[in-house]
């Protein structure tokens, strides 16, 4: 809302740390936690243009808030999108999403591969108000094109995906879904705007989780959506002030802090996913590692032309098994063996987290649908922190080495 008073040829690094809204008249230098719920109107006449939209100006905490206003715009500014609107979760962002740009009738096509919630989100809840959907393998683009009907409204892609790592290509799946007259939607979580900017790749929606690389630290939970000024302002902001799926002002001062340091966080927990990838593929107890950065990745070129050239912290890998009891029976030793490293079920965190995908995020499905989905009982999700190398990779021996 205030302008902020910077130079207008600022690098990316730089915006990250200062793009804010106005200091207050006391010269705060870390950005000021607005914790109110209200706004003091200078005069009714005022207060009238707010409200009817003619003048900007805070008038209620539902609508916005300085300090949310202020991680908008340097989450836009990261994304290269025209505007963000921050939400109370990345789950909470997909719902606004899908809630402001369809209706009973319309129809999405996304992968299957996509995070939990979302599938459920898309294939049941929405389904109960008619809005219809077709789930396609992540990587085979004739399947996306083959899915879009008439009444195809949104593509919604999310790479690198959860658990497997695949990466499906952003650009191919923008211009389909162009020439679809339908808008193509992507879910950043894994890569985050430091490796993948999804708008200059034809993209018409960036969606956030803040709670995982944005926030950085596990503390909070946020999301935000990323799109031109006219989807925000005409799409997505009157569902938000109805719906109430507002970001809380500390959540948004914390996430706005944790944009400061995504990007050498992200470089380094890359190099560090990078590096455990390659140690773990030579293991013998290791039958397979996911990760984008390793040759041996089915879309290798792909990830690197559209990752800048890294591969993300979250890989997994399959302990080697003669069985699926026994490879659950290996999985669990190694992730009760670890002493430094996290058992946690979370993500983009500076301290390494491991799971066990087969009996958490897919631990729901069928063992069939689980091995259709190529996620087995031997497989260890591994989401690289900022700790060093050598206790990492001790930590892991501990298991590894006594199966
Ligand atoms: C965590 C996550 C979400 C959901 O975000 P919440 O903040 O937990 O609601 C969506 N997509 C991906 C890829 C995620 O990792």
């Amino acid at each position: 809302m205030s302008q902020h008073p910077l130079p207008n040829d600022l690098h990316l690094e730089t915006l990250a740390v200062r793009l804010a809204v106005e200091r207050s008249q006391y010269g705060e230098n870390s950005e000021a936690l607005y914790l109110t719920s209200g706004y003091v109107q200078p005069s009714a006449e005022v207060s009238a243009r707010r409200f009817a939209g003619e003048e900007e100006g805070y008038t209620y905490g539902r609508s916005s808030n300085p300090t949310v206003t202020s991680f908008e715009m340097r989450l836009a500014a990261l994304e290269g999108s025209e505007a963000a609107l921050a939400t109370s979760s990345g789950m909470s962002a997909v719902m606004l999403m899908l809630f402001s740009l369809l209706k009973s009738g319309d129809h999405v096509v996304y992968s299957q591969s996509m995070f939990g919630s979302t599938l459920k989100l898309i294939g049941s809840e929405f389904a109960r108000f008619g809005v219809e959907s077709t789930v396609v393998p992540q990587t085979d683009l004739a399947a996306w094109k083959a899915a879009i009907r008439p009444n195809t409204k949104i593509l919604f892609a999310e790479t690198p995906t959860n658990p497997l790592t695949e990466v499906c290509d952003i650009a191919a799946l923008a211009d389909m879904a162009h020439n679809a007259g339908a808008l193509l939607a992507v879910d950043n979580c894994f890569a985050t705007p430091i490796l993948q900017r999804p708008m200059g790749m034809g993209a018409d929606i960036v969606m956030h989780s803040g709670t995982k690389y944005l926030d950085g630290q596990g503390r909070v939970m946020a999301g935000a959506l990323c799109a031109s000024e006219k989807m925000v302002k005409e799409k997505f902001l009157p569902v938000m002030k109805n719906g109430g799926m507002v970001l809380s002002p500390f959540n948004a001062w914390v996430v706005l802090k944790g944009l400061e340091t995504l990007d050498i966080r992200m470089r380094a927990q890359s190099a560090n996913g990078h590096a455990m990838a390659q140690w773990l593929e030579q293991h013998p107890a290791v039958a397979r590692v996911y990760y984008p950065g390793l040759a041996s990745h089915p879309q290798h070129a792909l990830s690197m032309k559209q990752m800048s050239g890294m591969g993300g912290a979250v890989l997994s890998f399959d302990v080697k098994a003669a069985d699926p009891q026994q490879a659950r029976t290996r999985a669990f030793h190694v992730l009760d063996s670890l002493r430094t490293l996290s058992l946690c079920t979370n993500l983009g965190d500076t301290k390494t987290l491991l799971t066990h995908p087969a009996s958490t995020s897919h631990g729901k499905l069928s063992e069939d649908q689980r091995q259709a989905a190529g996620i087995g009982q031997g497989m260890i999700r591994l989401a690289a922190g900022l700790e060093h190398l050598d206790d990492m990779k001790a930590d892991l021996l501990r298991g590894l080495d006594t199966l």
